[in-house]
């Protein structure tokens, strides 16, 4: 069974789901909410290249923007276990650096 990575746009959560259907949202197991989405594929697969990076920083500037530190360290961390990918983890752990978490 595939495993997909979805986030919850109401309260940041990222939480993986074996897909049985075809594109069925599910709810998030954080919140109950039901605005949930499917993070990009290269993040939720192991990737071993780097293609996954630049979507990963891309990502955490984005949450950064927002202000949302706590989202950005979360998804970081996730996408450093992820991906097995060293500047991923780099930017995990400076993000904890940050926040102080
Ligand atoms: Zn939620």
């Amino acid at each position: 069974m595939p495993l997909f990575d979805y986030e919850c746009r109401d309260c940041g959560e990222i939480f993986e789901v074996v897909v049985v259907g075809r594109d069925r949202l599910p709810n998030c197991p954080g919140c109950g909410g039901k605005k949930t989405r499917k993070l990009p594929s290269a993040v939720a697969v192991h990737v071993k290249s780097d293609t996954a990076t630049p979507r990963i920083e891309k990502r955490v500037k984005d949450y950064l923007k927002d202000g949302k530190f706590k989202e950005a360290t979360r998804f970081a961390d996730k996408a450093a276990a992820m991906t097995k990918n060293d500047k991923a983890k780099r930017i995990a752990a400076k993000l904890h650096e940050k926040t102080g978490d």
